[in-house]
């Protein structure tokens, strides 16, 4: 493999720190399951506008490719490697912030796992997927109580199901171009599935971009209660299964982006006025660490004034912070929509 060139208009965090010094450094270097730099970095290569470039195909990636991986985190966390991530899952009591609707629609709030023993899913062979799968299954299934439900494997998938999955925000798709060129869509649809509460206000995603995607989702903006409850759920998850976690970086996920708590809480919130002023907007945004994404997800657009607000940081930060800090942040957009004349 030859050191990466990327274009000039390039801000990928791969572009940024990997010299040619680190470069000579990893090129031959393994993890135990045989993950490379050039499978780390591929998504990076192929995807030069990528924000970060660079997936872990397993726990020990961020030990081996620490060179690389420690500064796009520093940079991308605002972390250091002498913080401590502190974790604190505690319930919270909030009040609900948008009681009427006006303009929250629905809270989301998920966080990613990943099991101990396995790799990652960009570099997963299909029987570990499948032995994975069975594994998650059985843990789901013993839930009790109101995070009770169903498991909907897609392979085969009944069409009428689907369309019902669909319809209802229950589904995830295969992953885009850059989870493509980092391995993660291997095999798609197999051992991929979901399984949702049979009051679908608590899902999983199994075998998307990490083993698990853990998923409160309510059509209310009652951070907390969303909150509270997907505490609850891991909690009873963690009877039964081990989560790969480090001292330091905290929960180890496919993407540096989402280690640590590998929380993101948010909303989605019709903003009409702010729509049409978005400096304002972006500058509230950026005040309390917050970041946007469009309707239907990461890279996607803002539709009907419909944003999607949710946390930036997750590492370096504890969990019910990151829900306090979203609350205060949602106050103050909600504050400014009203000044500019919705009521
Ligand atoms: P993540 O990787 O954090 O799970 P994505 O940006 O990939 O998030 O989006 C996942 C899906 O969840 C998308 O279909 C998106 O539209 C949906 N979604 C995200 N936030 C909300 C929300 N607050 N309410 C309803 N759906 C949401
Ligand atoms: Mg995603």
């Amino acid at each position: 493999m030859n050191p990466p060139i990327f274009p000039e208009r390039s801000n990928c965090l791969v572009k940024k720190y990997l010299s040619l010094e680190i470069f000579n450094a990893l090129e031959h270097q393994k993890t135990d399951s045989r993950f490379t730099l050039a499978q780390a970095i591929n998504s990076g290569i192929k995807n030069w506008d990528s924000s970060i470039g660079i997936y872990a195909g397993d726990a020990q990636s961020y030990r081996t490719f620490s060179l690389l991986f420690d500064p796009i985190i520093c940079e991308y966390h605002g972390f250091s490697k002498d913080k401590n991530h502190k974790p604190d899952i505690s319930p919270l009591m909030l009040p609900s912030l948008d009681p009427e609707k006006k303009y929250i629609k629905s809270t989301r709030v998920r966080v990613a796992r990943n099991l101990e023993g396995f790799s990652f899913p960009c570099h997963i062979s299909l029987s570990q997927r499948r032995k994975l799968e069975k594994k998650i299954i059985s843990a789901l299934d013993r839930l009790k109580d109101d995070l009770k439900g169903k498991y909907y494997s897609f392979e085969p998938i009944d069409e009428k199901e689907l369309k019902q999955l669909k319809k209802e925000n229950l589904w995830f798709q295969k992953g885009d171009r850059f989870q493509d060129a980092a391995g993660i869509n291997s095999d798609f649809p197999k051992c991929r599935g979901v399984f949702h509460s049979f009051d679908k206000r608590f899902m999983v995603w199994v075998n998307e971009e990490d083993h698990l995607r853990v998923i409160g989702l309510e059509r209310t903006s009652d951070i907390s209660s969303v909150y509270n409850r997907l505490s609850r759920a891991l909690s009873a998850l963690n009877q039964s299964l081990a989560f790969s976690r480090d001292e330091t970086y905290g929960y180890l996920t496919s993407c540096p982006t989402n280690i640590g708590t590998s929380m993101r809480a948010g909303v989605h919130i019709q903003l009409e006025k702010l729509e049409q002023n978005k400096d304002l907007l972006h500058g509230i945004v950026k005040g309390y660490n917050l970041q946007i994404r469009g309707t239907g997800g990461e890279k996607t657009k803002v539709e009907n004034a419909m944003f999607d607000i949710s946390n930036r940081q997750r590492l370096g930060i504890s969990e019910s912070k990151i829900i306090q800090n979203l609350h205060a942040g949602l106050l103050a957009i909600i504050k400014a929509e009203k000044n500019l004349g919705t009521p």
